[in-house]
C-alpha cells in the first residue's frame, strides 16, 4: 500500500472528457486503465505509443501493437497515435515516410513523437530539421496526419548544479540547449506551416506566457496540450490572472491531457498505480475548473514530489471553454471518431 491520497473528482463538472494524452505500456491491463480514466471523468482518450532511444533493454522498442490492441478493445472510445521505429539502426529519409504510411494504413489516428525529448533527441540518427526528416514532415503535412510531440523540457533539467537530482539532466555539451530546440522547432514549422502538431506539456512555456502567445500566433496550425508538468501548473498559479486571460484568449488552441500510464512507461519496474496516476488529472481539472487556492497535495506527479505544498490556484474557466479544452479542440484537429483499425 502507498499513502497516496484518493483524489476527489466530485467537485468537478460532469462533462464527457476526452483525455488527449495517455500512455500504453508493456503489460497494460485495458480494464484497469479504463477504470482509472473513468474515475478522472474521461469517457474517451488518445492512447500514445512511444519510441525511446537508446532502445531500453528487455522492453519492446515501441508500443504500437499495444496501442492498437487497446484501441480495438475500447470500441470507439480510444484514438491511438503510433510511434516511429528506430530498432533497425539505419535509415534513409524514405524509410520514415514508409513508416508513417504504414501507421496510417494500420488505422493510427496520428503519430506520437518523443523525438524532441532531449534524452532521446541526442540519440536520433539525424537532426529533426535535417534531410533525414524533411520528407517525413512533408508527407505528414500534406496528409494532414496529426502529431503529438514532446519538445524540450523544464529549464531546470539543463542546470548542471541539479545533475543527479532527478531522472533527467542535460548538463553536458552533447545536448542541444533549450533555446536551440525551440529555434529548430520554429524552423521546421516555418518550412511546414500546415503541420498539425499538438505540443505536449504546453511546450514547457508554463513560466513564459508571452512566449507561448508569440508561438501560437506565429503557427496557427499547432496546439498545446495541458499534460503536466506538475511544476508548470504551479508556475501558472503564480500568474493566475494572466494565466486565466491566456486560457480565454487561446481557448481554441489548448487540449486536455494527463499522462495517465506514463509511470510504467518511463520506468517499467514501477507498476501502474491507479491512485497515483489519477493525481495529474485531478491537478489539471482543479486548475481549469475551480477558484481554489490551496497547497498542492502529496502524491500528484508521476516522477517527482518536488512541488508538494506549493500553492495551486484555479482559473475557473466557463463551461463553454472547458468543452473546447476537454474534447472539441482535439476533435477538430484529429477527428470526431477514431479511425478504423487494419491489423
Ligand atoms: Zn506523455
Amino acid at each position: 500500500m502507498t499513502d497516496t491520497p484518493a483524489f476527489d473528482f466530485n467537485a468537478f463538472a460532469d462533462l464527457p472528457i476526452l483525455d488527449g494524452h495517455i500512455h500504453v505500456w508493456a503489460d497494460l491491463d485495458p480494464e484497469l486503465l479504463w477504470q482509472t480514466l473513468e474515475r478522472t471523468g474521461a469517457r474517451r482518450c488518445n492512447a500514445l505509443s512511444l519510441s525511446q532511444l537508446p532502445i531500453p533493454e528487455g522492453v519492446p522498442s515501441q508500443l504500437n501493437t499495444q496501442a492498437l490492441r487497446f484501441k480495438q478493445v475500447s470500441h470507439g472510445r480510444a484514438f491511438a497515435f503510433g510511434a516511429l521505429d528506430y530498432s533497425s539502426g539505419s535509415f534513409a529519409p524514405a524509410d520514415l515516410v514508409a513508416q508513417a504510411q504504414q501507421l496510417d494504413a494500420q488505422g493510427f489516428d496520428g503519430i506520437k513523437m518523443w523525438e524532441g525529448k532531449p534524452s532521446m533527441n541526442v540519440h536520433l540518427p539525424g537532426r529533426l530539421e535535417s534531410e533525414l526528416y524533411a520528407p517525413y514532415w512533408q508527407w505528414m503535412e500534406s496528409r494532414g496526419m496529426p502529431i503529438t510531440m514532446h519538445m524540450a523540457d523544464p529549464l531546470r533539467f539543463w542546470d548542471p548544479a541539479r545533475a543527479g537530482l532527478e531522472r533527467w539532466s542535460y548538463g553536458g555539451e552533447k545536448f542541444l540547449s533549450r533555446d536551440e530546440m525551440y529555434a529548430e522547432t520554429e524552423r521546421i514549422l516555418n518550412r511546414h506551416p500546415h503541420l498539425k502538431i499538438i505540443f505536449a506539456h504546453f511546450l514547457f512555456f508554463w513560466d513564459n506566457l508571452p512566449r507561448a502567445s508569440q508561438f501560437l500566433n506565429a503557427h496557427p496550425a499547432v496546439a498545446l496540450d495541458l499534460t503536466p508538468g506538475v511544476g508548470g501548473f504551479l508556475e501558472l498559479s503564480e500568474t493566475r490572472d494572466a494565466a486565466r486571460e491566456f486560457f480565454l484568449r487561446y481557448q481554441d488552441r489548448l487540449i486536455y491531457g494527463t499522462d495517465v500510464g506514463a509511470g510504467p512507461v518511463v520506468d517499467p519496474a514501477v507498476p501502474f498505480e491507479p491512485m497515483r496516476e489519477s493525481g495529474q488529472a485531478w491537478l489539471v481539472r482543479a486548475f481549469l475548473e475551480t477558484d481554489w487556492a490551496m497547497p498542492l497535495p502529496a502524491g500528484v506527479g508521476a516522477v517527482t514530489a518536488l512541488f508538494t505544498g506549493k500553492c495551486l490556484r484555479g482559473i475557473a474557466l466557463p463551461r463553454a471553454v472547458l468543452e473546447k479544452i476537454y474534447w472539441q479542440n482535439f476533435e477538430r484537429l484529429v477527428g470526431t471518431t477514431p479511425r478504423m483499425i487494419h491489423l
